[in-house]
């Protein structure tokens, strides 16, 4: 029986967390959250909105989708089977070399499932806590880090324990983030810059691919369950064909000294947008839940939530802007085993606390050789441990 002293036993009430942007990240931060917390997300536009087609998750955020009770189904997944064919089903060369699937989805889809897992019932999906409730119509104008005061544009201010800020995308915002910069006054090249190259997004009917190419693809055969990303040969007549062909040009931001400041947090694009040359984008706004799991669990007071995020910084940054420098070397390489070295690095994620320890032995070690790693990284755990249960 542990002590009556036991941290076990401390009684600490829910955080009030505000997650401003109801993007990939915002959603699964709400589904991490919402088991122990009093989470609501704050949502510019007024409905659940996603927009753009296909889009690709790594293993290394498949991973933690599973985790939290991601329904494949529901979310309607492709993926290529051994012969290289479009599938439903599972692919388990992917899994036994890299951990989980590499999976595709339509982009609203990937965003009508997380939402579910934020705002469903908790019986529903088996969690303990409150449902995330979704303010739409929300758009937030200003945040006091320090206070952890969220200012809307409809007047009113709302405060929470701990503020996450999950930005729209860059090309729709002019790039700019007046949040972003809220939380990241007076730091020198966080702008996003041009990354030299431009995308074409559209979607056609079967009939307008039909009237640019003169045929219907292969790959666009109705028996197959989907059509997954398709480089079509004539791509600039094809682009004449859509009702509304948009050109976004790509920009990467350079790795941010910060994500955090007072009881704020950057996650998603807000905090390492990257040109989707790696797929990586997406899939690494997914992966900043896990480090949020990891210092949001139980026991966490009010407090405690300065310190929890520099500590989430700490684990959270390092991979996450190494993953936004390879992403620009990719870019103009062709040798597939720079490639491949590239892709094992995204998608073989060993998990948070693997994170934790690699960053506690690498300090110690650069001081004091491979024992003082080892026991700095047992003592980085035990640390952030303590802080978790508020001593
Ligand atoms: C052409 C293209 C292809 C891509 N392909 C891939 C891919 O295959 N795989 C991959 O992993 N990634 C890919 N990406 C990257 C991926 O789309 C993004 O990294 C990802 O969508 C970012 O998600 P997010 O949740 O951070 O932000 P967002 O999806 O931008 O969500 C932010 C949310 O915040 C809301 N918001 C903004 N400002 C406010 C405010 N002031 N107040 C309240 N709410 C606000 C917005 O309305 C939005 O709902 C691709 C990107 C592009 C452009």
């Amino acid at each position: 029986m542990p002590p009556t002293n036991s941290p076990n036993n401390l009684k600490t009430t829910p955080l009030n967390i505000a997650i401003i942007g109801s993007g990939i990240s915002g959603l699964l931060a709400a589904r991490i959250l919402r088991p122990q917390h009093n989470v609501t997300i704050y949502e510019r536009h007024s409905h659940a909105v996603e927009t753009g087609a296909a889009i690709n998750i790594g293993p290394n955020g498949i991973v933690i989708l599973d985790s939290v009770g991601f329904d494949r189904r529901r979310a309607r997944t492709l993926t290529y089977n051994k012969a290289g064919a479009i599938t439903t089903d599972t692919v388990i060369d992917y899994e036994r070399e890299f951990g989980a699937d590499w999976l595709f989805f339509h982009r609203s889809d990937l965003h009508n499932e997380p939402l579910r897992l934020a705002t469903a019932p908790s019986a529903e999906l088996g969690v303990e806590g409150v449902p995330t409730k979704v303010r739409f119509g929300a758009k937030a104008v200003g945040v006091d880090v320090e206070a952890g005061e969220v200012r809307l544009a409809r007047g009113d201010v709302v405060r929470a324990d701990l503020v996450v800020v999950n930005r729209q995308r860059a090309a729709a915002d002019g790039i700019k983030s007046t949040l972003r910069e809220s939380v990241l006054p007076c730091t020198p090249n966080s702008t996003p810059i041009p990354a030299g190259s431009s995308v074409f997004r559209f979607t056609l009917t079967r009939a307008q691919v039909h009237a640019a190419l003169g045929h219907i693809p292969d790959k666009l055969d109705r028996t197959q369950p989907g059509c997954i990303t398709t480089v079509l040969p004539s791509t600039p007549r094809s682009a004449g064909a859509a009702h509304s062909p948009r050109v976004w040009n790509v920009h990467r931001t350079p790795p941010l000294p910060s994500y955090i400041n007072g009881r704020t947090v950057l996650i998603g694009d807000a905090a390492h947008a990257m040109p989707p040359h790696q797929g990586q984008g997406g899939t690494q706004a997914i992966e900043d839940a896990e480090p949020l799991r990891v210092c949001f669990g139980d026991h966490v007071t009010s407090g405690a939530v300065p310190a929890l995020l520099r500590d989430f910084d700490r684990v959270r940054r390092p991979r996450a802007s190494k993953i936004q420098v390879n992403n620009v070397q990719a870019k103009g390489r062709r040798s597939a085993a720079e490639i491949h070295r590239f892709l094992r690095f995204n998608w073989t994620f060993a998990g948070i606390w693997e994170e934790v320890r690699n960053l506690e032995m690498s300090q110690a070690g650069a001081v004091g050789g491979a024992a003082a790693g080892v026991e700095a990284a047992q003592r980085g755990v035990y640390r952030l441990w303590l802080i978790q249960v508020g001593w």
